[in-house]
């Protein structure tokens, strides 16, 4: 059954935060956990230097501005400080509650959201969905069995058809339903530039396209998920996942070694050893700190550039120790972050989406009854 949680900000204000924000205990612990700080040395890029100043806001020593709104955007949207703050504060909740209030009085703010829209953003992601229909194939299966699975495409994939080709090709003549909708954007793009207002709108509209029949959400892209997550109830399962689900086997030609880059959005990554077992000829090389952060993060990447790239080659330095074929990663952000980190080094492993990686070898299936 799916349940659709609340997460309503429009109706919130940074006020209604006072006392999550007065929860901090400044205790530090997420100094230990966020990139951007470990690449900056900056208090303000961290959740505890935030609250220090959006707390100076609330008791009205400073003005919610320019500057703040800069150190505000100073932050991957990671969530990891969330995760492992004592105080259980919803620390992204507050920083985007407090960004829309900013944006909505600023007239950049103003024209990002006008070009967020669904006239614009929406009908452009809309438009290269249709134009590249005729190019996409279907999954074919064979039994009336069927585990079905509601495919959630994100942005990436409903521009370019080459994942659901992946999808058709592994998943030919399984036990495996993909059903598509006509989903928009799981919002996270929208919830870093504090445009709340769209937020509510792609949920809205994301929660309708749920009134099917369906035993698990698939995603292929771990923001997407996490994002959904905080508006949908119900069983979510990855292309990894899926695939241990199905009984076939990867044949590749020659002897590969591969290592996998975990991103921060992905909650786990159990399904991987099993995987890597359906793999023939495949050797897997765990990088140093293979959860660290790409640096992507979105409209971090441009805003924040030279430190976005900084991280990237920090997280680069460690795929090439690997010395291995290819890089492999579930997140189309995390894709970009990759190469922004190997562009032009020496030894550097080829970035992979997982689909892609298993397209390129022999698909042995079994019998599916
Ligand atoms: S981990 Fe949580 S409580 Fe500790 S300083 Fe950071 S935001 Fe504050
Ligand atoms: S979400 Fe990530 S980048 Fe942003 S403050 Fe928290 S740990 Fe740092």
């Amino acid at each position: 059954m799916v349940i659709s949680l609340w997460y309503d900000y429009v109706m919130k204000k940074l006020e209604d935060f006072a006392e999550d924000i007065n929860k901090c205990s400044k205790c530090g612990i997420c100094q230990a956990v966020c990139p951007v700080y470990k690449e900056t040395g900056n208090d303000c890029a961290v959740s505890r230097g935030k609250f220090v100043m959006l707390d100076g806001v609330l008791k009205g020593d400073l003005k919610l501005n320019k500057n703040i709104n800069k150190y505000l955007d100073l932050c991957l949207k990671c969530d990891k400080c969330r995760d492992f703050c004592p105080s259980g504060i919803d620390v992204c909740k507050i920083f985007e509650t407090a960004k829309y209030q900013y944006a909505k009085k600023t007239l950049s703010g103003k024209l990002v959201f006008f070009l967020q829209s669904k006239l614009i953003f929406g009908n452009f992601i809309k438009f290269f969905t249709l134009l590249t229909k005729p190019f996409r194939k279907k999954v074919k299966n064979n039994t009336s069995k069927c585990i079905k699975v509601l495919y959630f495409k994100g942005c990436v994939n409903n521009l370019c058809p080459r994942t659901d080709n992946y999808l058709a090709k592994i998943f030919k003549n399984s036990n495996i339903e993909i059903i598509n909708k006509d989903f928009e954007c799981c919002g996270l793009p929208f919830l870093s530039s504090g445009n709340l207002e769209r937020f509510e709108e792609v949920k809205n509209h994301n929660l309708k396209m749920l009134d099917c029949e369906f035993d698990y959400i698939l995603t292929d892209c771990a923001s997407c998920e996490s994002t959904l997550k905080k508006y949908v109830n119900t069983k979510f399962i990855n292309i990894g996942e899926l695939v241990n689900l199905v009984d076939l086997k990867f044949k590749f030609s020659k002897p590969l070694k591969v290592t996998f880059h975990k991103p921060c959005h992905l909650g786990n990554t159990d399904f991987l050893k099993p995987l890597l077992r359906k793999c023939e000829n495949i050797e897997y090389i765990e990088m140093d700190d293979f959860d660290s952060c790409c640096g992507f993060g979105g409209e971090f990447s441009i805003k924040n550039h030279k430190i976005s790239k900084a991280i990237s080659e920090r997280k680069a330095t460690n795929v090439i120790k690997t010395r291995t074929d290819y890089v492999i990663t579930t997140c189309p952000g995390c894709l970009l972050g990759l190469k922004q980190g190997l562009i032009g080094k020496k030894n550097a492993p080829k970035v992979i989406s997982l689909p892609a990686f298993l397209n390129k070898s022999q698909i042995i299936y079994s019998k599916f009854d």
